[in-house]
């Protein structure tokens, strides 16, 4: 298969996605030139999609985020899959998954047959972190928590909030009235709770971002309240592994978009694919292809397998996969030239789109301060030992398990020493780059030390 036939997380992925149901479905459906034209159509009006993802919902992709039957490998092959064809689609869905996973983590059976329900009836949910003032750092939340009568009322406004018009689940951060001590908690959208206006956002033109504002909108804390931020780094070790696969999507509709063009384009007298040039940035583009799926991959089945234990492989998923993602995105542009610029030839929205999974989620610096902090652990030693090889080929031999028993399951974290992976596989493939890999680790954690 050509990478304009299937993408990289499909062709890296351990199961067929024959297996992964609904994913072929609604593969065939992203497919149709009939869906491009109306998605590209949604971008060029910056209207969300919603013929489209009533579509989707006809096809039954609340499936893949209930609940009751969730998935990391069915939420992150969708997530691939659905940001291979734009970026806007891709997050209008994946919010869900992520908006969802507190429910998972810590949420009462009640709650999450209560958000499987609204998701079956075509709603959608709604992660509410962000406030304008306080950026990335979440203790200053100012959203307040009041408890009254037994329960919660919310007050407060949050911002840049994909959903933040229609979503009718709100996963929102609070701050417990008068304490140091945050919430998370699940409100719907009723009178109390205002639509601020819409953001115009350079990518993902066509999603809703937008503003909430709560004026003592009834909530219910998920999990205790007052752990609100244990939750949510919980919440983050298994998103973050997703955000990877979003963007390995990105990469592959760019890889395959350049190919296309480059077969095609013919300024000579054949196609611009015999430039040597041309032919060049493909073939960088597709090595890229190929890194960002396995990254994202082995993050997806790592997440699927051990759960929360499998942070460190999302971090660096969401770290690596968001850099080189820009860069295979970056390599087709120079395959098209100019008209990479020009909205109407559909390449400029991959441009656009393909910054965005680097931000939300926890910017890069934020990404690169948490690996940084792991570096530090190996170079005290205790990681050094066992290249973590069976557990990793476990991980990729299992099956889909629910969400909600992964993402409760609190093991060892999973951080084996890169040097020790690096000598492993290098035996394996007797290959004198991967030694040499190897070494430069084992010189590194040195110097660190
Ligand atoms: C399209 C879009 C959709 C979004 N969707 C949602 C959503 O659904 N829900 C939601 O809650 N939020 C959402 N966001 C908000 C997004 O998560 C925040 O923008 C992001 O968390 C960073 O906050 P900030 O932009 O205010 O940056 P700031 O916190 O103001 O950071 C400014 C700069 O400082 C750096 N920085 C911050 N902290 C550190 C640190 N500790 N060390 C080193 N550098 C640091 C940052 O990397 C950045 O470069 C969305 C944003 C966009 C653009």
């Amino acid at each position: 298969m050509t990478p304009d036939e299937t993408s990289a997380w499909q062709r890296l992925c351990p199961l067929p996605m024959a297996q992964l149901d609904p994913l072929p479905a609604i593969a065939r459906h992203l497919d149709h030139p009939d869906t491009a034209r109306r998605l590209a159509a949604a971008d060029a009006g910056r209207t969300p999609p919603d013929d489209v993802l009533a579509d989707l919902r006809e096809i039954g992709v609340a499936a893949v985020y209930d609940p009751a039957s969730a998935t990391a490998v069915h939420v992150n092959a969708l997530n691939a899959q659905a940001a291979r064809h734009s970026g806007s689609l891709a997050i209008t869905l994946g919010v869900n998954a992520l908006a969802l996973l507190p429910l998972c983590i810590a949420g009462t059976p009640q709650q999450r047959d209560r958000a499987g329900a609204v998701l079956r009836g075509g709603g959608a949910a709604a992660m509410l972190l962000t406030e304008l003032e306080h950026g990335s750092n979440l203790a200053r939340t100012g959203t307040r928590a009041d408890a009254v009568d037994g329960g919660y009322r919310l007050t407060g406004e949050k911002h840049l909030i994909n959903g933040g018009t229609w979503h009718d689940l709100l996963i929102t951060l609070a701050r417990l009235a008068d304490t140091d001590r945050f919430g998370l908690f699940l409100a719907e959208r009723d009178d109390t709770v205002t639509a601020l206006p819409r953001w115009r956002t350079l990518p993902a033109v066509a999603a809703d971002i937008s503003g909430v504002r709560f004026a003592g909108t009834p909530a219910q804390p998920i999990g205790t309240p007052g752990d609100g931020l244990t939750i949510l780094q919980l919440t983050l070790a298994l998103s973050r592994g997703g955000i990877g696969s979003l963007a390995s999507g990105a990469a592959s509709g760019a890889l395959a978009a350049a190919v296309r063009y480059a077969r095609e384009r013919d300024v000579y007298g054949e196609p611009i694919v015999h430039l040597g040039a041309i032919a060049e940035h493909l073939v960088r583009a597709a090595a890229l292809d190929v890194l960002v799926a396995a990254t994202a991959v082995k993050a997806t089945f790592l997440i699927n397998a051990l759960g929360p234990a499998a942070a460190y492989a999302a971090a660096v998923a969401k770290y690596a996969c968001c850099e080189l993602a820009e860069q295979a995105v970056t390599e087709g542009r120079a395959v098209l030239g100019s008209r990479a610029l020009v909205e109407e030839f559909g390449y400029a929205a991959r441009v656009r789109d393909v910054l965005l999974y680097g931000v939300f989620d926890g910017t890069r610096h934020i990404l690169l301060d948490q690996l940084q902090w792991r570096l530090e652990r190996f170079a005290a030693g205790s990681d050094r030992s066992g290249d973590g090889y069976p557990v990793l080929a476990e991980a990729y031999s299992g099956t889909p398990q629910p969400l909600v028993r992964a993402a409760r399951l609190r093991l060892r974290p999973y951080a084996p020493g890169p040097a020790a992976r690096a000598a492993t596989l290098a035996a394996r493939t007797c290959r004198p780059g991967v030694a040499a890999l190897g070494v430069l680790f084992t010189r590194l954690v040195d110097l660190v030390g």
